[in-house]
């Protein structure tokens, strides 16, 4: 029975002390709780304050706990009645609440996959650009000196490139490099490539590997100078930290959510081999591209060299398939098209400034 006075029913009690269940009578108002056995006499009687109710979890029995360890099994007529007035758990409650509304628990997971999704979009690549930057070199050399560590073992040989071409090739590197300055500094290095092929690859701490197949396989010394710019422009936004602070991101928090500690604290020693493996993204490609695009353009030199090499490696095959580090670089038609187009705005601008000065 319930009704604006209180509640009284018969329910199942225990005691505490034993595990024996017996009938009862309960008489609940709002301040207190009374329970008697069938004849009448009163086994407990305790302010309704000090009660609790078991918490709503599925479609699991709920019970009146009492201060002194008694429990009272209650009945669902006198649920609501009790919530009203015990607000008992309201963590739990809306647990119970999300159990029963399947399509709120739907919403909930689609906004919870939203959320990890938008935080390694968008939040762990701009985390990244900053640890990025504030990287000391110290750790870019560590991990740099063993990725090339790596790269010696299992792909390049020691350059047989002449010294004298060795020398002019470093001669057009050290201009280049005086003009990106990147902070870190840089270091130009030739190895024979082998099964890698004509290639060129940069490490965090500014080192750029040349192969001798692709100082052999460029035509002229601007078609080297473009790959050179393409690289330091790597180096000069630390894109490969980037990426591998991005990568060691998305692993950490996957580690994290999964509660696996182990993993994270094998972490560091496994961050060259990232740097092998990761590659670049397309966005970075394209960032590298338009910076050495730019390079060129603001000094009136032609984007032709540059072009003209990308498109005889990409249509030789010469970019290898070994290592993904080494084999990043994106479609080359889209590619081709949009340094071509990075040319179109660029010149457009230039238009646009020369009429604006007229
Ligand atoms: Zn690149």
């Amino acid at each position: 029975m319930v009704n604006s006075a209180g509640v009284e029913f018969q329910g199942i009690y225990f005691d505490g002390r034993s595990s024996l269940a017996q009938e009862v009578v309960c008489t609940l108002d709002h301040e207190q709780v009374a329970i008697r056995n069938l004849s009448g006499a009163i086994l407990l009687q305790v302010a309704l304050a000090r009660c609790s109710l078991t918490p709503p979890l599925g479609s699991s029995r709920r019970f009146l706990k009492f201060p002194g360890g008694e429990r009272l099994q209650v009945e669902e007529a006198t649920v609501t009645f009790l919530d009203e007035h015990l607000r008992s758990h309201p963590g739990l409650q809306f647990v119970h609440l999300v159990e029963s509304h399947w399509r709120l628990v739907a919403a909930s997971m689609a906004g919870l996959i939203l959320c990890v999704w938008a935080f390694m979009a968008f939040a762990i690549p701009q985390l990244a650009e900053k640890v990025a930057l504030a990287t000391p070199p110290g750790l870019m050399n560590s991990i740099s000196d063993d990725a090339m560590e790596f790269l010696d073992r299992r792909f390049f040989a020691a350059s047989e490139l002449a010294p004298g071409r060795q020398g002019e090739v470093q001669n057009l590197f050290r201009a280049l490099c005086g003009d990106f300055a990147p902070a870190q500094g840089c270091t130009l290095v030739f190895r024979k490539g082998g099964a890698v092929g004509a290639n060129a690859f940069a490490l965090p701490s500014g080192l750029v590997v040349i192969t001798d197949e692709l100082v052999e396989f460029a035509l002229s010394n601007e078609e080297v100078e473009g790959v050179l710019a393409h690289e330091l422009a790597h180096v000069k936004a630390r894109h490969g930290l980037r990426r591998v602070i991005q990568q060691a991101g998305v692993f950490m928090l996957i580690s994290t959510l999964l509660g696996d500690v182990a993993s994270l604290t094998s972490l560091g020693s496994t961050l060259p081999m990232m740097l092998v493996e990761s590659g670049y993204s397309r966005q970075f490609e394209r960032e590298a591209d338009e910076h050495a695009c730019g390079y060129f353009l603001v000094r009136g030199r032609s984007l032709e060299p540059f072009k003209e090499v990308l498109q005889r490696l990409t249509r030789d095959h010469h970019l290898p398939a070994l290592a993904s580090f080494l084999a990043s670089h994106p479609d080359p038609v889209k590619r081709l098209n949009s340094i071509e187009e990075f040319e179109r705005s660029y010149r457009r601008q230039q238009g646009g400034e020369l009429e604006d000065g007229i």
